[in-house]
């Protein structure tokens, strides 16, 4: 992979920037450039035909200056120790923009979860958590959902701990079933919270959100409830959303509920009928008011960013715009919710998860959702307030935010 396009050079470049407005202290910026500790394990799992296939898997935690760590576990065939390094500073940063106690991890497996059965991803998971187990804990380090792993797998991780300790703790994990300690409306918390951050950007900018088009790129968690949260939250109208095998398009508006039915039916979003087929890179240009990346890292670039024409591009994903994008993005006016503040809300309804799992006393849903969006309006203003002063991006002005409130921690514990 390029240095332009290994995730954690583009991690450590957009901390570089932040660290040269703020005038960073060299000892505190080196400290921060780099993971407190990071686990490589190896994982023999034996498969539905007999044969035992080894997988490898991570798990990096990058700075608890600010209380234990917490990042989700993704399963992608294409995961490397850099993604994980970088998404784990990201969570960093985004545990400190929406100001909860809790640092930054990330864990990752190598694996297709496409072509696994479910007994195959059950012992997967169980046998990471065999060796992941001895440095996750509530008060250590506490996983959750990313790309491809479910609540169904998060239930199968808890409980794998518990056989660990010899007792039930549920807050080792979040994003679990609501059965086993799970809160309400985790499920839908990170386009939630990108929504809320979207209905306030609106307002800064003085634009309308009632009918305005909107187009999702990625169909899983975070995008598929952008788009029906999209709708009935804020009224807007996608029109176009995609997954991995392609694009939709349709200019009257794609019903959720629809779409959602087609892609449980067939596997994609493709094939839709009444809508036109287009592709990831086509629905990225596209002429809508919202853009919301939300699949993977690096899809926005130096080669497509200046045509780009959304007036608002909501990061639901992690890292979907490289640092020269960034540039050409602000330069023609495109207004940039950045991933570690747009798409926080699934950490902070997942730390809200463990606050109930610490008391076993659970929260209703309005609660949740009350909490969500004061925490998430906030955070937008303080990014947005800090682009605005020092006359930066709203990614710079994110760092800013959260990259002060972590070094306060560290110089406040006697690190540097
Ligand atoms: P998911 O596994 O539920 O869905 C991923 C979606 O992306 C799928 O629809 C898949 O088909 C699609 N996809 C994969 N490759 C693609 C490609 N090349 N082009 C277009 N679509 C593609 O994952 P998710 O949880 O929705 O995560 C999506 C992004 O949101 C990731 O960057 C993740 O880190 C980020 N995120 C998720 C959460 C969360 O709570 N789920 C929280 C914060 C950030």
């Amino acid at each position: 992979m390029s240095d332009r396009l290994n995730p954690f050079a583009i991690a450590q470049a957009q901390l570089a920037e932040a660290a040269k407005v703020l005038e960073l202290d060299p000892a505190v910026h080196e400290m921060l450039r780099w993971p407190l500790r990071e686990l490589h394990v190896t994982l023999p799992v034996r498969m539905d035909d007999g044969i035992v296939k080894v997988f490898h898997g991570f798990r990096v935690q990058y700075n608890d200056a600010r209380g234990p760590t917490k990042g989700g576990i993704r399963y992608h065939p294409d995961e490397t120790i850099d993604t994980v390094r970088a998404l784990s500073a990201w969570m960093t940063w985004k545990c400190a923009v929406v100001d909860i106690p809790l640092g930054g991890a990330k864990g990752g497996i190598i694996c297709n979860p496409k072509e696994m059965s479910e007994g195959e991803l059950e012992r997967l998971s169980r046998a990471y958590i065999r060796q992941v187990g001895r440095i996750i804990g509530l008060e250590k380090d506490v996983p959750a959902p990313d790309v491809y792993t479910t609540p169904q797998i998060m239930a199968w991780m808890a409980d794998e701990y518990a056989f660990l300790k010899g007792y039930n703790e549920f807050g080792v994990i979040t994003g679990k079933p609501l059965e086993l300690g799970g809160s309400q409306g985790r499920a839908d918390a990170t386009a939630r919270g990108g929504l809320y951050t979207v209905r306030e950007a609106a307002k800064v900018l003085g634009t309308e959100l009632k009918g305005a088009t909107a187009a999702v790129q990625g169909y899983g968690n975070a995008g598929s409830f952008a788009h029906s949260l999209g709708q009935e939250l804020l009224e807007l109208k996608v029109v176009a959303v995609s997954d991995s095998k392609g694009g939709i398009l349709n200019w009257d508006g794609l019903d959720p509920e629809a779409v959602a039915a087609h892609k449980q039916k067939t596997g994609s979003v493709v094939g839709f009928a009444g809508a036109k087929k287009i592709s990831n890179a086509e629905l990225l240009e596209l002429d809508v008011q919202v853009l919301f990346p939300a699949a993977l890292e690096n899809v926005i670039t130096s080669e497509n960013a200046g045509r780009i024409k959304a007036k608002i591009s909501a990061e639901l994903a992690n890292g979907p715009t490289t640092p020269e994008a960034d540039q050409i993005l602000y330069k023609n006016g495109v207004y940039v919710i950045p991933d570690f503040l747009c798409n926080a809300g699934g950490v902070t309804v997942s730390y809200f998860e463990m606050c109930q799992n610490a008391y076993d006393y659970y929260w209703d849903l309005e609660t949740v959702h009350q909490r969500l969006d004061r925490k998430m309006t906030a955070a937008f203003h303080a990014v947005h307030e800090m682009a605005q002063s020092y006359k930066v991006n709203n990614r710079v002005g994110a760092y800013l935010v959260s990259v002060a409130r972590v070094a306060k921690a560290m110089k406040l514990r006697g690190w540097v």
